[in-house]
């Protein structure tokens, strides 16, 4: 398996198409927890990410995660921007000078990503956040040889799991207990990121 800047295209051109496609969805999960913009914050950021990425040429992945970072930083708004801007431009740095991504890579410019929501969210995984995807969704791939079902239901599974927590950080955490019963929609829309992956792996495994 290998990713090239391209591919890496692809994933964010897949990941736009659902973000627009449940844009509503993902407002809707942050009115009950949040102020109900996490779709229109998200869907602008990825229209922006893609025009940006549609109008170069790309070498090296490290390149196109750096542009699309930059974009979902100043684009997206809210809590989520800066997350998901982190989390690329590790992913980038993670990367830097490959002309493709292997498992080995993809899993370490995962990790790297991983470990910057956790920094810039001063936040771990269990605090229902859009870590409890990245979390479980990263800890597969490092400890296994990628299979993009299991990928696929991993992070469904962790985006379900977000309604059973309380949430202790971002605007949900006013809720307190209140958050119980919820999907967190930072969750869900990382969960249309790691689908978006794994079609994108799909043509490639
Ligand atoms: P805002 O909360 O500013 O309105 P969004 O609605 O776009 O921003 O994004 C909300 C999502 O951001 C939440 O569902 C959660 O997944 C994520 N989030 C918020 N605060 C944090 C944090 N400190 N660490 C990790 N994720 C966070
Ligand atoms: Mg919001």
């Amino acid at each position: 398996m290998e990713l090239n800047g391209q591919d890496i295209v692809a994933w964010f051109d897949y990941t736009n198409e659902k973000i627009q496609q449940h844009k509503e969805y993902l407002t809707s999960l942050d009115q009950p927890i949040g102020d109900g913009d996490h779709g229109i914050n998200m869907a602008r950021g990825y229209q922006e990410t893609v025009k940006r990425l549609a109008a170069k040429e790309y070498s090296e992945p490290s390149e196109v995660l750096k542009d699309a970072s930059m974009t979902l930083l100043s684009k997206v708004g809210g809590a989520s921007g800066p997350l998901y801007g982190t989390a690329f431009l590790k992913m980038s740095m993670a990367v830097k000078g490959l002309e493709t991504i292997d498992q080995d890579a993809l899993v370490k410019g995962l990790e790297a990503a991983l470990a910057g929501l956790k920094q810039r969210g001063k936040s771990e995984v269990g605090e229902k956040t859009l870590l409890d995807v990245w979390g479980p969704v990263v800890e597969y791939c490092s400890g296994n040889d990628l299979k993009v079902d299991v990928l696929l239901d991993t992070a469904r599974t962790a985006m379900e799991n977000t309604s059973g927590l309380q949430a202790t950080k971002g605007r949900a955490a006013y809720f307190k207990e209140k958050s119980i019963g919820h999907i967190d929609p930072g969750s869900a829309s990382s969960f249309y990121v790691f689908e978006a992956l794994a079609e994108v792996l799909k043509e490639k495994l």
